[in-house]
């Protein structure tokens, strides 16, 4: 080796040295070598713009590449490969409905969805039933079956936003009777149910029904179409009368030696004759107990027929609350 090339090894290292004591001192020169060399990475949907020397970043990561985004063929990332966070585009129906006619996602409103459901339930509820009529079902196990058919088709929209408020409000209702029939079921003997809760579950259920065949279509096969109306013809029948117990009034009548006499005043409100109609009704004292439970009972009850019942309590009752009604 000659003295030159010496020099030159000599003068390489040592700019090799001060190069590092640079680095050292002041930080990478990235923006001072990027002039000569290009020292960045190019930046990807994972990785900001990178310094290959010392690693430091500039600026964010790009958004993912997806030429496609159509839910029929949708392309993944080209830079990472990925699918997740893709928003898909749809073919909605013909219609206009929002049902994709590829996928088959289904983005209609809540109100929609939950009509065409009560309908399939509905239908599933005769499928089960068979001929029988309500009384012909004998059993807890059929019950659950029939419960169960309708709350899985039903269920999802107990928290769902309607757009038809009124409807949203019924149709919740009508969920809940269904979800509450069925927990008492569990928990009661079947006997039991049948007595205490089968009659106002039907009624409260058919009701709801009622409500909401007035604020839209519900459409059933034509081969249950008959026990579709009798559904409705029950349930505008207990909307009338829980009205008509809606306008029941006691009056107070004054006191005499303790005891508190009360006018009660009942009118048949509704389009119904009744042979015979009896209802409980609880009294109430200002503190919310229980004073006394009174039983009317009411023959031939014509519509439009007001009857005054005098009748006496210990303590002057400041509320009460009909308990439960039977009716023919
Ligand atoms: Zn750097
Ligand atoms: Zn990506
Ligand atoms: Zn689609």
């Amino acid at each position: 080796m000659n003295i030159n090339s010496k020099r030159i090894i000599i003068l390489i290292c040592g700019a090799i040295v001060f190069g590092i004591a640079a680095i050292i001192i002041s930080g990478c020169p990235h923006d001072w070598i990027d002039g000569i060399w290009n020292v960045w990475s190019e930046p990807t949907c994972q990785v900001p713009k990178t310094c290959v020397i010392c690693g430091a970043t500039e600026g964010g990561v790009l958004p993912h590449d997806w030429k496609d985004s159509s839910c029929k063929n949708p392309t993944p990332c080209s830079m990472c490969g990925t699918l997740d966070g893709l928003e898909l585009t749809h073919e909605w129906q013909a219609d206009g409905s929002k049902v994709c006619v590829y996928c088959g996602i289904d983005l209609r409103p809540s109100d929609e969805r939950f009509i065409e459901n009560l309908e399939a339930s509905l239908e599933k509820r005769w499928e089960l039933m068979g001929e029988n009529p309500w009384y012909g079902i004998q059993t807890a196990e059929e019950w659950n079956a029939i419960f169960d058919t309708e709350i899985a088709l039903l269920e999802e929209f107990s928290e769902a936003h309607f757009e038809n408020a009124d409807l949203g409000k019924h149709a919740k209702k009508y969920i809940g009777i269904l979800l509450k029939a069925k927990e008492e079921l569990g928990t009661l003997a079947f006997e039991e149910w049948l007595q205490k809760y089968y009659d106002s579950f039907r009624h409260e259920q058919n009701s709801a029904l009622y409500e909401m065949s007035l604020l839209c279509e519900i459409s059933v096969s034509e081969e249950n179409a008959e026990k579709y109306s009798e559904l409705i013809e029950s349930g505008k029948k207990i909307v009338s009368i829980s009205e008509l117990i809606d306008g029941f009034r006691y009056h107070n009548l004054g006191s005499y030696a303790g005891n508190y006499a009360y006018d009660g005043i009942f009118e048949n409100t509704t389009d119904y004759d009744f042979t015979y109609f009896i209802c409980s009704v609880e009294f109430y004292d200002k503190d919310g107990e229980l004073i006394t439970t009174k039983k009317f009972t009411f023959y031939n009850w014509e519509p439009g027929e007001k009857i005054t019942r005098r009748f006496t309590l210990t303590d002057s009752s400041s509320g009460e609350r009909v308990v439960s009604i039977k009716w023919e």
